[in-house]
């Protein structure tokens, strides 16, 4: 899917339509390895007890969810829309 990297939308900010630039989050990257949540997770999972798992090997979702954020060009804050989908392959075009 192809999709113009600047695109007129609504800015909850500024609270009119303005333009903004489009910006993919990669994801997946650096985990904060040490972070309070991580290590109690890391902990649930080392000992007894069922519900954090760890997901089973071999059916892993073939597709990610798109992490899109909306830059409004006026007052340069960053937002987004919606919950992102998940969608193969991506592209940000200078114009359709
Ligand atoms: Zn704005």
């Amino acid at each position: 899917m192809d999709i113009p990297k600047t695109q007129r939308r609504y800015c909850p900010f500024c609270r009119k339509h303005t333009m903004h630039t489009l910006r993919r989050i990669s994801v997946g990257k650096k985990r904060r390895k040490m972070a309070q949540g991580e290590r109690r997770v890391d902990r649930k999972k080392k000992g007894f007890g069922s519900f954090p798992k760890s997901n089973p090997k071999g059916r892993a979702k073939p597709t990610r969810k798109l992490d899109l954020r909306y830059k409004c060009k006026e007052c340069k804050k960053e937002h987004t829309i919606g919950q992102g989908f998940r969608i193969k392959k991506f592209e940000l075009k200078k114009r359709l």
